[in-house]
This record gives C-alpha cells, structure tokens and sequence, in this order.
C-alpha cells in the first residue's frame, strides 16, 4: 500500500514537472521574441542594478549554453546563457535581472540567501549518496542477528543525510522567489522593459520559479519513500 500512494506521489510529481517544462519553454520563448522596450541589453540591466543596489566587483561573462545562467559568489562573476549575454529581449532582461537578484541577496548577507549556500555544496552529494546509505541499512537488517538494531540506525543515518539535500530544496525556493522579485521590482522602477511588457518578463521569472517547487515535491516524494523502507524492513525486531 504504502508502495502503491509512493508511486502515484511520484507520478503526479513526474506529470506536473513535464507541464511546468513545457510552460518554461513556452513563457521563455514568447519573451525572447520582443524586444525590451528600453532598448537596453542583459548585460546593460545587470550592470545599472548592481550600481543601484552598491554592489561593486562583479563581472559579467558569457556561459555558452542554454539556461546556464548564474551568479558565482566565489568568483564574483555572473554568467550569461547564449540567449541572455548581449541579448534585449524581455526575457534576457529578466533572467539577468534575476541573477544580478542573487548578487544583491549575498551582497545584503540575506539569511536565507546564506543558508543556502552553506547547504549547497553538501546537498548534491546528500541528494545522492542517502538513499544509498537507507538501502545499505535494509541490508543490514536482513543478516544482523534478530534483536539488533543496527539496520535501523544506518536507516535513519541515510535519511539525516537525504534530508540535507531537501533542506537545500526547502531553502532555495524562497530565494529564487525573493530574487524574481527584486528583478521584476526594479525591472519596474528603471524601465528596462516597457509597462505592456512586465507580465509576459513577471510570466518568464514565475514559470522558472516552478522549477524549484517541483524540485522540492521530488524531494519530499523521496525523502518519506526512504522513511517508509526504514520503517518496514529495518524496524526492530
Ligand atoms: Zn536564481
């Protein structure tokens, strides 16, 4: 039963997160076609926000890619996708507009911002090595002698790990939010894209947003699977 509520969690996540790609793709598109109403490139509108927000040493490079924009930290450099870098369209004003957003957050030391990058370079290996860890504990289990309960503490080792990497889920999606907005306010108060053209930028930021509410629902899917395999092979006997 409770394999069968795991797998149809899954596939409503799995569904939803092929409609939420499709209207990416299609929010994007739509907006990569107008040209920003300023006139104004990416590049032009991450330069103008930073000095707005006194955010200083920041260069702007060219990713070659598609969605490969970011804002390294480390490097203090923003990467541009080939879509973005030098590009006017409304949609490049608003993804740069967004990752200059992130330069702003660590720049203000916003918490969340923060904890976000604590998280960031354990949540990847988190993300893959816990299920494997619960796995091992489910071994365990099946060969350690009856009244031991070893299995069950490696189960529970392998979802304290697992659950690094939802946290970081957890974390990211107010920051990814809280960065649209400040590209969409600002978009706003300079003008970069004209009035008529802030819904379909507003449209753009929200549809990539998404992206980051299916990337939590995967992981919550995942992490009560792995609480419910713990609990009913690695339980104590
Ligand atoms: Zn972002």
């Amino acid at each position: 039963m409770d394999y069968i509520i795991y797998l149809v969690c899954a596939g409503i996540v799995f569904i939803w997160s092929l409609i939420v790609q499709a209207n990416l793709k299609n929010k994007m598109q739509k907006g990569s076609q107008m040209r920003a109403g300023s006139g104004k490139t990416a590049n032009q509108v991450v330069e103008e926000m930073l000095r707005a927000h006194d955010v200083y040493g920041i260069t702007i490079e060219h990713k070659p890619g598609n969605l490969t924009d970011c804002y390294s930290p480390k490097e203090g450099k923003i990467y541009l996708s080939d879509a973005t870098y030098g590009r006017d369209s409304v949609t490049a004003i608003a993804v740069a507009a967004h990752e200059a957003g992130h330069a702003v957050q660590d720049k203000e030391n916003m918490l969340l911002y923060e904890v976000r990058q604590l998280l960031a370079p354990a949540a990847g290996i988190a993300s893959r090595v816990g299920p494997y860890i619960v796995l091992a504990g489910v071994l365990v289990s099946a060969y350690a002698q009856s009244g031991s309960d070893i299995g069950y503490t490696i189960g529970t080792i392998g979802i304290v790990v697992y659950f690094i990497a939802f946290l970081f889920y957890l974390v990211m999606l107010p920051v990814e939010r809280n960065a649209s907005n400040r590209a969409f306010k600002d978009m706003k108060e300079f003008g970069w894209v004209s009035n008529d053209q802030l819904s379909f930028a507003r449209a753009a930021l929200r549809a990539a947003g998404d992206t980051y509410a299916v990337a939590l629902a995967s992981s919550a899917v995942t992490l009560i699977r792995l609480l419910a395999i713990r609990n009913s092979r690695g339980r104590r006997r």
